[in-house]
């Protein structure tokens, strides 16, 4: 469940129904100021809500201070084992402190720093993770390791409650997705405050940023957690962030920028659409506006799955079509389709609509005509996934092949009967 507390770190709200808040950490030294501070208007530019930097010695937290006051998002101080450290973050103005009370010292040192962030109105994150959990703990870590962590979690959270410091959020988590997922649903249950979500040490770009999307998605599709951070194995911070706000656009959390829909292409395909797409990504990338583009391989079903984008392109050997909310615009040879498709959406965010010349978009509408009647009878996966629909809508699961198959003239299940048979797309 949601939280019902929140915290509030540097102005940005963090649970309570407040929208799931993008952190992540530098890789930096946080002492080399420079290399710090380019990361941060780095990962703030991506954005990146919140960040956090490790202090592991003093010259960092003389850092701090001037990285606090540089810094265009708020920052939270790492530490560990020290917690002279987080006394001196604290002092050094950050906006956060986030610390493990199992490694910091004992008792004594977490509630001499909890007095200092009262005072000082600092919020903390506590939390555990589950390579580190308490001694007394490591039996039922054997036994079961998500009870394990959420029952750190949970003393941490009693011992904090006895300091009568409340000011905080908690995570836990574990290397494990299943048990990060399990965990984390146990201890919402359980604790009324926000929770900072993250797979430890997830991986690299490409399996970390899934391992993350697995894990963290299906918790905040529960609506549990209140930020997130991915780790990955990669220098490049802003990397962590561009997951994170792909993870809140997927499932519909937060809006940020365009999205890019894309079909996965087949035999179909009639031109190279592994560069157009990573160059209308790349192109996209500089539009702050939550538009939607379209990519399809092919004009075979129309404008079909994708008549709800704002924009999009649809490609055949030599000619494309631009089309705007399942209307043809017009249709352009096919090496101008990306500059063409990026031109109608400047011209409609200037103009703040999409410009239609009726008889250019009479010629494209045509032109999609032909290419669907000429190729009705294809059994494209978007018409195998119609028919499957039409199919079980009727339950009828032996008419299948011929069930609702939109416009057939004829059924071309072999290669040899296929109009498309044999073609290759070509290499721009
Ligand atoms: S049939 Fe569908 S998946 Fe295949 S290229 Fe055309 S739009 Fe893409």
């Amino acid at each position: 469940m949601a939280s019902q507390r929140h915290v509030t770190v540097g102005g940005v709200q963090i649970g309570g129904g407040a929208p799931v808040a993008v952190q992540t950490m530098t890789k930096t030294e946080t002492a080399n100021l420079a290399a710090t501070m380019a990361q941060i208007r780095t990962v703030a530019d991506a954005g990146a809500d919140l960040v956090r930097v490790a202090v592991p010695r003093d010259k960092d937290v003389e850092a701090l201070k001037t990285i606090v006051e540089e810094s265009p998002i708020p920052v939270i101080a790492d530490i560990h084992f020290n917690h002279t450290l987080a006394l001196k973050s604290i002092d050094a103005g950050a906006h956060c402190i986030r610390l493990n009370p199992g490694n910091i010292g004992g008792p004594e040192k977490v509630a001499e720093v909890a007095d200092k962030a009262r005072a000082a109105g600092t919020p903390m994150r506590i939390g555990v993770n589950s390579g580190s959990l308490p001694k007394h703990l490591h039996t039922l870590e054997r036994e079961n390791p998500v009870e394990a962590l959420v029952t750190a979690g949970v003393e941490f959270v009693q011992l904090m409650e006895r300091l009568e410091f409340t000011d905080f959020k908690v995570s836990i988590k574990s290397t494990n997705v299943p048990y990060t997922i399990a965990a984390n649903r146990l201890l919402s249950e359980r604790i009324p405050y926000p929770l900072h979500l993250g797979i430890t040490e997830a991986g690299t770009r490409w399996s970390g940023s899934l391992k993350s999307a697995v894990g963290l998605g299906t918790l905040l599709a529960d609506g549990i957690g209140d930020t997130i951070r991915i780790s990955l194995s990669t220098f490049h911070a802003e990397e962590e962030v561009k997951v994170a706000w792909e993870i809140l656009k997927a499932l519909k959390l937060r809006e940020r920028g365009p999205v890019l829909i894309a079909c996965p292409t087949c035999g179909r395909l009639q031109f190279d659409m592994d560069t157009v797409v990573a160059e209308i990504e790349e192109r996209l990338r500089q539009y702050e506006d939550p538009i939607e583009v379209a990519v399809l391989g092919c004009a075979v079903n129309g404008i079909g799955e994708a008549s709800h984008a704002d924009f999009g392109i649809t490609g055949a050997k030599n000619e494309g079509l631009i089309f705007a909310h399942g209307k043809p615009i017009r249709k352009v040879p096919q090496d101008e389709l990306v500059d063409a498709l990026f031109t109608e959406i400047d011209r409609s965010i200037d103009r703040g609509a999409v410009v239609v010349d009726e008889h250019e978009a009479a010629e494209g509408a045509e032109w999609l005509e032909k290419i669907e009647e000429e190729n009705a009878g294809e059994m494209t996966p978007e018409r195998i996934a119609a028919m499957e629909a039409a199919a079980a809508t009727e339950g009828n699961g032996e008419s299948l092949p011929m069930a609702g198959a939109p416009k057939a003239k004829r059924i071309t299940l072999g290669e040899e009967e296929s109009p498309t048979a044999g073609r290759r797309f070509t290499r721009a």
